[in-house]
C-alpha cells in the first residue's frame, strides 16, 4: 500500500489526552486512582447555561448556522472581549469553531506556508508543537527557565527570529506553567513583534482564572499595531466549565478572519447550533459563577503549592493563573525509586501511577522533561489525598 502522509505520520499523540484516557480506564476497572491529568474544570456547567442548551433543542435551533458562528454569538463575544479585555472587534472579525483547539489550528492554517518558522516558548501546551507541524510549519522551541518564572524575554524572542519566522505562539496565562505576563513584559514582546513584523497567536483561554488580584492584560490591548498582528484565541471551555460543548473562537484582523472563515466553511461546516446558544448565555449572563469557580481554584492552588513545597525531593513555584502546577523533580533524576532509576518525567509519571496510584502529566510532552504537571481542577479532598500519596510514594511505600 502507498505511504501515508508524511505530515500526518510525524504527529505525536497528545500526552494530556493519553493520561486522561488511561486514568479513566483504570477508574472504570475499579482501581483506586486519583487523576491530576486532564486540564478541565471538575465543576458542572452552570444550570442556567445548560437550560439555554435545552431551550435551543426545544425551539428547534438544531440546524446549520453560518460557518463562523451565529451573528448573535459573535456579537456576544465582541461585548465580552470589550468588557473584560478592553479590545474592540466587529462580529466579522470573530470566527467560532468547535473549541479553542481547532481555533489554534485554523489560525496557524491562515498564516503558515510550508517551512515557515513559528516560535514557541517552552514549556508549552502539548498540542501547539504538533499543530504547527500539522500545518507544515517548523516549531522553533525557545526554552524558558523556572528561575525566570518560565517567561520568554523580549531579547530571547528577538534572538530566535530568522527571515523564516512567520509567527509566535503566546499562551497567557500559560498551560502548563500557570505563569502570566505583566503589562510591561507584554509591551516589550509586542514591540519586537511589530518591529520584526511577526504574527502572534495569543491563546488567552485561561484569562478569567487569575489569582492574587493580579491584572490580566490581553496582548491585543497593548497597541493597534500589535492588535493587527494578533490572532486572539479564546473560548468558553475553561471559564464556564463547558469543555464538552466545544465552543472556541479566534478574533483577528479582517483579512485573516476572511481566510479563516473560508477555511471553516469547508472543513467544519458550522459549530453546534445548540452549544452556540448555550455559549451566548454564558457570555451575556451574570459572570458570578465564573468568580465562584475562580475562588475555588485559588484555594486549591494555595493548598497544593504549600504542601508540595513541604515535601522533600520536589518543589514548585506559585502560579498566577490557569489551574496547573509544574512540580520540579530535578532532585529525583538519577535516584532509584521502587527499583527503577528515574531518568526523566516519563519514568516518574509511570512509576507514580503504578505505585502511587496518582495520574499526573510528565513534562516531556511540554518540552520540560524534569517537571510534571498537576492540574488542580479537582476537589480539595483529592488534592490532599494525592499529595499524601506523593509523600508516601517518595518514601518507597506502595499505595
Ligand atoms: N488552549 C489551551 C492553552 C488549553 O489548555 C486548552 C485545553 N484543552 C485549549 C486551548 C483547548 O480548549 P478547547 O477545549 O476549547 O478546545
Ligand atoms: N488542555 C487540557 C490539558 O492540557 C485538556 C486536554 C487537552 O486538550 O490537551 O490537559
Amino acid at each position: 500500500m502507498k505511504e501515508l502522509s508524511k505530515i500526518a505520520l510525524a504527529v505525536e499523540p497528545s500526552s494530556t489526552m493519553a493520561i486522561d484516557t488511561l486514568f479513566k480506564q483504570m477508574k472504570a476497572e475499579g482501581q483506586d486512582v486519583i487523576g491530576f491529568g486532564a486540564g478541565e474544570p471538575d465543576f458542572n456547567t452552570p444550570d442556567y447555561i445548560k437550560e439555554a442548551g435545552i431551550a435551543a433543542i426545544e425551539h428547534n435551533e438544531t440546524r446549520y448556522t453560518p460557518s463562523s458562528g451565529t451573528v448573535e454569538l459573535r456579537k456576544a463575544i465582541c461585548q465580552r472581549l470589550k468588557a473584560d479585555c478592553g479590545v474592540e472587534y466587529t462580529p466579522q472579525q470573530i470566527s467560532v469553531s468547535n473549541g479553542a483547539k481547532p481555533c489554534v489550528y485554523v489560525a496557524l492554517r491562515a498564516l503558515i506556508n510550508p517551512g515557515d518558522e513559528v516560535i514557541l516558548p517552552s514549556p508549552y501546551w502539548v498540542s501547539y508543537s504538533e499543530l504547527i507541524k500539522m500545518t507544515g510549519g517548523v516549531p522553533v522551541i525557545v526554552e524558558t527557565r523556572e528561575a525566570d518564572h518560565f517567561k520568554l524575554t523580549a531579547q530571547e524572542l528577538r534572538d530566535a527570529i530568522t527571515p523564516k519566522t512567520k509567527a509566535m505562539i503566546l499562551n497567557n496565562p500559560s498551560n502548563p506553567t500557570g505563569m502570566m505576563y505583566s503589562r510591561k513584559e507584554l509591551e516589550e514582546i509586542a514591540k519586537v513583534c511589530v518591529e520584526q513584523d511577526i504574527y502572534v497567536i495569543c491563546d488567552e483561554i485561561y484569562y478569567h482564572l487569575v489569582y492574587d488580584g493580579e491584572e490580566f492584560v490581553s496582548l491585543a490591548s497593548i497597541s493597534p499595531e500589535i492588535k493587527e498582528r494578533t490572532l486572539l484565541v479564546n473560548g468558553v471551555s475553561k471559564s464556564y466549565a463547558m469543555t464538552g460543548w466545544r465552543i472556541g473562537y479566534v478574533a483577528a484582523n479582517n483579512q485573516v478572519s476572511k481566510v479563516i472563515a473560508n477555511y471553516l466553511s469547508h472543513c467544519t461546516g458550522s459549530p453546534s447550533s445548540i452549544s452556540q446558544k448555550a455559549a451566548v448565555t454564558a457570555l451575556t449572563a451574570s459572570q458570578e459563577s465564573v468568580e465562584v469557580m475562580r475562588k475555588a481554584f485559588e484555594r486549591r492552588r494555595d493548598y497544593m503549592v504549600e504542601r508540595m513545597n513541604s515535601i522533600e525531593g520536589v518543589s514548585c513555584i506559585k502560579p498566577h493563573g490557569a489551574f496547573y502546577v509544574m512540580m520540579n523533580i530535578e532532585k529525583l533524576i538519577g535516584q532509584e525509586l521502587h527499583g527503577v532509576v528515574i531518568r526523566d518525567a516519563d519514568d516518574f509519571g509511570n512509576l507514580f501511577l503504578k505505585y502511587g496510584k496518582v495520574a499526573v502529566v510528565p513534562g516531556t510532552g511540554f518540552g520540560a522533561p524534569t517537571f510534571v504537571r498537576w492540574s488542580y481542577a479537582t476537589s480539595i479532598e483529592n488534592i490532599k489525598e494525592g499529595l499524601n500519596r506523593l509523600e508516601r510514594f517518595l518514601k518507597g511505600e506502595t499505595i
